[in-house]
């Protein structure tokens, strides 16, 4: 594959072409992009470029070197996913990992090392990774390929140049718009007391409360004439159904709480605006955060965690909420 075979995400591919060209690659880079937006081969085809013995700045897909990393047999293109049992990536994976790429090229102008599903280090692999991303071995390309970037640790986050993939990952739903709202208010209060915690309990609350009755509508109750003995299974099924399509709305909602926290800690570690999420709110991001510690930064992120974590253990929502939104102050 070439460069030019790209048309759906042209914009990354000539990125990456014209830092190529002008010899100014980043030493690693962060894809983020949802499934199926390309992220594998715009990684593999970077580097086939990187080695072809036919083009310059592009692959040819034909010469030996563009085969064998093709087929994943090229020596020094090393690639990583995660274990099949356990969907993790572990600490001894990337080891070996990070070994190989220490060492010098066999074959290849530059190594180039390509983590999958990035999210699948565990915490000790990303730790163990982030040396290697402290200090990059020379002629080296690293490259994280995630669709989901807020569960890397921000220290990871904010060494990576980050290529948006798709357009998923910019745009927010109606619900997210608003919960983005909320937080920037939030922010804005300074200082911040235990009443605008509250005020932003309240306002979580009743948004979960719109989204629950807005999903309770679009599956229609039971008719009247269905038979009691069939009833009840059929009432289990449709609350069910309900409950399922109301958490994966509600997990949006988190996610925006949880991606604004973590650019926060972004911004105190004075991450540049295109790694954040929410780079569309720099201003808003920076004023919340002035004069905030790091370990402040992190705790609070770890606070909105900690609802995610209660709320996948089926703690109350209203009271998970509380908890978790008190720590922020
Ligand atoms: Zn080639």
């Amino acid at each position: 594959m070439s460069f030019d075979d790209f048309s759906g995400d042209r914009a990354v591919a000539e990125r990456l072409q014209r830092s190529l060209r002008e010899n100014r690659l980043a030493h690693a880079y962060l894809f983020a992009g949802p499934r199926g937006s390309g992220k594998r081969a715009v990684a593999a085809t970077l580097a086939q470029a990187l080695n072809c013995l036919q083009r310059k700045h592009d692959a040819c897909g034909r010469c030996k070197s563009c085969l064998d990393i093709e087929k994943g047999s090229h020596p020094d293109v090393h690639w990583v996913k995660p274990e099949s049992k356990s969907r993790q990536i572990k600490i001894d994976q990337i080891r070996e990992f990070t070994n190989a790429i220490a060492l010098k090229p066999m074959d290849a102008r530059v190594k180039v090392g390509v983590i999958t599903d990035a999210e699948c280090m565990n915490e000790a692999a990303q730790n163990a990774f982030l040396k290697t991303l402290e200090e990059p071995p020379s002629r080296t390309v690293i490259l994280l390929l995630t669709g989901e970037p807020q569960r890397l640790l921000p220290t990871i986050l904010s060494r990576c140049l980050r290529l948006s993939f798709g357009a998923i990952l910019t745009e927010r739903t109606p619900e997210q718009e608003r919960t983005l709202s909320l937080l920037v208010e939030f922010a804005a209060a300074q200082p911040r007391g235990i009443a605008h915690v509250y005020r932003l309990h309240a306002a979580l609350t009743k948004l979960l409360g719109e989204i629950r009755a807005s999903v309770e509508e679009t599956v229609p109750p039971l008719d009247e004439d269905v038979e009691a003995e069939g009833r009840e299974k059929l009432e289990k099924e449709r609350a069910a159904q309900i409950e399922g399509e109301y958490r994966g709305r509600r997990e949006r909602v988190l996610e925006e709480l949880y991606t604004w926290f973590a650019d926060a800690l972004l911004c105190v570690s004075g991450a540049e605006a295109a790694v954040l999420a929410h780079g569309d709110h720099l201003d808003e991001l920076r004023r919340a955060t002035a004069g905030l510690s790091w370990e402040r930064a992190a705790a609070q992120l770890d606070a909105v965690e900690g609802i995610r974590d209660a709320l996948a253990r089926h703690i109350s929502e209203p009271f998970a909420l509380e908890v978790g939104l008190l720590k922020l102050i």
